[in-house]
């Protein structure tokens, strides 16, 4: 049997191999698991040796999607995404040509000469600064990307497609039952963001917002944030328990990011560079989000 479907479990080819399938409570367990894992932050997938198991394999992805669309939980759900989509890429890194543009097709990411239309370009990039249009080069109305750029674009369609479950109709009670053990294996860490409009400037409340809803934030979105809570003299466990709200949030590699922050002194950037980013969202008229806390007391106390 062709391991394209094991490896790349959203494609036509996976459906085809299920087809006949049943689900019973040991894919059930498995799709269970494999949520799990993606919790758990565990990237690797399965070695599968027979036919029967890559049947169950990609049987239990669809299982776990079932699950996930019972649940409603975008926090999980996000969490199995990231996961999923870095699975796939890992593999993609070991393909042939073919093979990644079988997979670019699925997403209608079809380049020609490394020129890819505007439209799916901005479907699929990844909200960084180097991928923002401004930034790219633009030959015949088209964008160049490099090959590992276009694996990346790949990687945001899996991502997307991952999270875009649909709700199941009438699931299986068992199917319920997975959903609602999930729910207990849900990460210590819990976002609580209680802040008050007014408490920081619009671009920071922003950012806590696509936090609370478990969205993934773009790199310098997340430097920037770090810089501004670090600026603003909170505590390291308490950036963590904000950023645990992520949903590729890695609890060792974020205290690392924060004290190296820390240790380098790393600056909150002006106004103009997060504009920049693409993450301002008003007109302060501040230069420094920094200063939003001095305005704000001055307007409390008033200027005596
Ligand atoms: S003007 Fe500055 S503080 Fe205000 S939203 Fe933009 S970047 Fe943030």
């Amino acid at each position: 049997m062709d391991n394209f479907a094991l490896r790349y479990p959203f494609t036509d080819d996976a459906k085809q191999v299920l087809e006949g399938a049943e689900l019973n409570s040991r894919i059930i367990e498995m799709g269970f698991q494999r949520i799990k894992n993606a919790l758990e932050g565990k990237a690797a997938g399965k070695i599968v040796y027979s036919e029967n198991e890559i049947i169950e394999e990609i049987a239990s992805y669809a299982a776990a999607r079932m699950i996930l669309g019972t649940l409603g939980n975008q926090f999980i759900t996000g969490r199995f995404a990231v996961n999923e989509s870095k699975i796939a890429r890992a593999h993609l890194n070991k393909e042939n040509q073919a093979a990644v543009n079988r997979i670019a097709l699925h997403f209608g990411i079809i380049t020609n000469e490394n020129l890819l239309d505007i439209p799916t370009y901005l479907k699929y990039c990844p909200k960084s600064t180097p991928y923002r249009l401004i930034n790219r080069r633009i030959v015949s109305g088209k964008v160049e990307i490099s090959e590992n750029e276009k694996l990346r674009l790949i990687e945001e369609g899996i991502r997307k497609h991952m999270e875009d479950i649909p709700r199941p109709n009438d699931p299986p009670e068992e199917i319920k039952k997975a959903g609602e053990r999930l729910l207990l294996e849900l990460p210590k860490h819990q976002t609580r963001i209680t802040v008050k409009e007014g408490d920081h400037p619009p671009c920071i409340m922003k950012l806590f917002e696509s936090v609370k809803k478990h969205q993934n934030l773009p790199h310098t979105a997340r430097w920037y944030l770090a810089t501004y809570l670090i600026g603003i003299g909170m505590e390291e466990d308490a950036i963590v328990e904000i950023y645990s709200g992520l949903p590729d949030f890695n609890e060792k590699i974020t205290r690392y990011q924060i004290s190296h922050a820390k240790k380098k002194g790393y600056r909150v950037p002006s106004c103009s560079t997060i504009m920049s980013y693409g993450l301002c969202c008003a007109v302060c008229r501040i230069g420094n989000p920094l200063k939003w806390h001095t305005i704000s007391n001055i307007r409390k106390e008033g200027i005596r």
